[in-house]
């Protein structure tokens, strides 16, 4: 468990990677002060507050950590009976700034918000 709640947003042109749905609420992520802040890839994370995540800045500031989102088309593979599967994708940050994002499938059973460094394989 990690002790705190709730997430940021990173808004993104995205489509469903399942069904080509434009995907429009978002990205739920957690990087720096977790406070529901949106965010646009090129954005600068904020570490301003408490908590923060991961609890200690990364040197540099460079981590990656897994997001997620959901598909509102309800014709989406993903949605059996009446929920949508949580999809992830995979948040860069170098520098704490958003430099990207990608489409993972890591655990799709958990939602965590696992951290990692930059070098390792997702
Ligand atoms: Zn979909």
């Amino acid at each position: 468990m990690s002790g705190i709640n709730g997430s940021n947003q990173l808004d993104v042109d995205l489509q469903c990677p399942k069904c080509g749905h434009p995907v429009e609420c978002g990205i739920g992520f957690r990087a720096g002060a977790v406070k529901g802040i949106k965010y646009k890839p090129g954005d600068k994370i904020s570490w301003d507050g408490k908590p923060t995540w991961p609890s200690e800045r990364p040197i540099g500031g460079n981590f990656k950590t897994i997001g997620y989102f959901e598909c509102e088309n309800l014709r989406c593979p993903t949605w059996s009976d009446c929920y949508p599967e949580v999809q992830e994708m995979l948040v860069t940050i170098e520098g704490d700034v958003i430099t990207g994002y990608s489409s993972v499938s890591y655990k799709p059973d958990k939602i965590d918000f696992e951290v990692f460094s930059l070098e390792q394989e997702v």
